[in-house]
């Protein structure tokens, strides 16, 4: 089964973005490509583009301005993952050549990859076969701050108290 994440982050956030506009659903290569012809600058032979990114409850993907919140991106609700994804593109079309699970507002596990290999599929876009970089979160059970783990090192960075094994940060 794979795990429902809803947003953990600040709620200033949450409330400061209620009015964003939600990111864009991609559901073919030309809607890929119509969504980096509109983000990206400049569109020479070979291009690249970095993006925040969200798998809807629908299995798909959903990408928005890299500059943008997920929980914006996610048009507030819940996900099956979330993380940064960057496009690279020549001629032959585009690929994903690095892609992270790093959102603060989800707090989505490692282990949400084959849903993002599932979104990816649908489209179909090639992609690297797990995260490129995985991020680690734990929600520290004495001071609630939200860690990132790094080294192995399950401690929590403003009050060093001991942080769980299992991935616990839906917890408040
Ligand atoms: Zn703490």
């Amino acid at each position: 089964m794979s795990r429902l994440y809803q947003y953990v982050g600040s709620n200033d956030i949450r409330l400061a973005v209620a009015k964003f506009p939600a990111g864009t659903t991609i559901e073919s290569v030309s809607q890929l490509e119509n969504w980096i012809a509109k983000n990206s600058k400049k569109l020479k032979d070979c291009s690249s583009l970095a993006a925040t990114f969200v798998v809807d409850l629908k299995g798909h993907l959903c990408i928005a301005d890299r500059h943008s919140e997920h929980i914006a991106c996610a048009g507030t609700n819940s996900v099956l993952s979330a993380g940064e994804i960057f496009f690279e593109g020549c001629n032959r079309g585009w690929e994903v050549v690095e892609i992270t699970n790093q959102s603060t507002g989800f707090c989505p596990e490692p282990e949400s990859w084959p849903q993002v290999a599932i979104a990816l599929d649908r489209i179909p876009i090639p992609h690297p076969n797990k995260f490129t970089i995985e991020f680690v979160f734990r929600r520290c059970p004495a001071c609630d701050q939200l860690n990132i783990i790094k080294d192995n090192l399950l401690i929590c960075s403003v009050c060093n108290s001991d942080l769980p094994d299992v991935w616990n940060c839906d917890r408040c």
